[in-house]
């Protein structure tokens, strides 16, 4: 579909949003778009499958990344759950906990010292660390905020949520704390707005990056300076990892959305010229092939060594969920996923 001009490419945002029976359209999105390789982030916070599922992914597709996320209704705390899950397989770790909704869920501020045993050891081990922080600021404004925003629970004017600046700075003190902490913000950190903030960010935090999964508002907000947008991209090539969103879509109709999204993100990034997606006029920055192989894959690779991952132990680990399953649902599902694994 795309001429990434042999550069490979890793969607380093990517997930499972079915049930084991869909974990398969993965690899089919996967090829759909040209892309060689792919991080499945666990969203265990918000639906206790989610680590089974990405692990038992990760062993269908060697090669392919996956990040965990921590449990809210373990025993275990913090640091026992990550190392058990990093010597399992995993990648990395993804938070959901700073999307407001799940932020609230939780009330754990990010900055929580019950969180820095498990931001300490992924420090000291160089394991990075995806954090989704805030959202887009349109989605705490009644009048601004899109309908599908209204209708995925994620308009934030009610008083419950925290603002998007609160969670902002949650952030930035936990990168105070942990100065060696390899932490990717998900979205630009929903900074696109403001490129002199995000700047001043990664001067100050050499370990930060930021992927450039849409939210398309980036593009938008990018579309209004292109001069300064392809400048800011150039001197934070390091900094920049290229992921989709993407997920196991079988319907045409998310297809087609998903086609406008990775075909928008390639314009973007390879044409220096404007472009249409849906009804928005955008513009592309038309990066050096440099840029381009750090941003696609390069920098992803340099923050994320691929870990190892063994059948035995992953199917010791979904037996073990198993036995804490108690709806009927769950039960059903984690025997799916382990009829799955065992075809492998
Ligand atoms: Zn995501």
């Amino acid at each position: 579909m795309f001429d990434f001009k042999g550069i490979p490419v890793i969607d380093a945002h990517f997930h499972i949003m079915g049930g084991a029976d869909r974990i398969e359209l993965l690899k089919k999105q996967k090829e759909r778009y040209g892309y060689d390789r792919v991080n499945v982030l666990s969203l265990e916070a918000t639906d206790g499958l989610q680590n089974a599922k990405c692990i038992t992914y990760k062993l269908m597709s060697p090669g392919d990344y996956a990040f965990a996320g921590l449990s809210y209704n373990s025993d275990e705390d913090f640091l026992s759950q990550a190392k058990a899950l990093y010597n399992l397989g995993f990648d990395g770790f993804k938070m959901i906990e700073g999307k407001p909704g799940p932020r609230k869920k939780t009330g754990i501020p990010l900055n929580d010292s019950v969180y820095d045993p498990f931001y300490s050891f992924c420090e000291e081990n160089g394991i990075p660390v995806l954090l989704h922080a805030a959202d887009t600021a349109v989605f705490w404004d009644e009048s601004k905020a899109p309908s599908f925003a209204k209708e995925s629970g994620w308009l934030y004017t009610d008083g419950t949520f925290l603002s998007k600046e609160e969670i902002t700075r949650e952030v930035i003190e936990v990168l105070e704390k942990h100065r060696q902490l390899k932490l990717i913000l998900a979205h630009f950190f929903f900074m696109s707005d403001d490129l002199k903030r995000a700047g001043e960010m990664f001067d100050r935090y050499p370990n930060l990056c930021f992927d450039i999964t849409p939210g398309t508002e980036m593009y938008i907000d990018f579309a209004r300076d292109t001069a300064a947008a392809r400048a800011f991209f150039e001197k934070y090539q390091d900094r920049i990892i290229f992921g989709t969103d993407n997920y196991d879509v079988d319907p045409q109709e998310e297809k087609e959305i998903k086609d406008v999204i990775n075909s928008l993100m390639y314009s973007f990034l390879f044409e220096d010229k404007p472009f249409r997606a849906w009804d928005l006029e955008l513009h592309g920055i038309g990066l050096d092939r440099e840029a381009l192989d750090k941003i696609l894959h390069r920098n992803f690779e340099r923050l994320t060594p691929l870990q190892r991952v063994d059948k035995a132990n992953v199917i010791d680990f979904i037996a073990n969920e198993l036995g804490r399953a108690h709806k009927t649902e769950e039960v059903k599902e984690i025997r799916d996923i382990l009829a799955l694994i065992s075809d492998l």
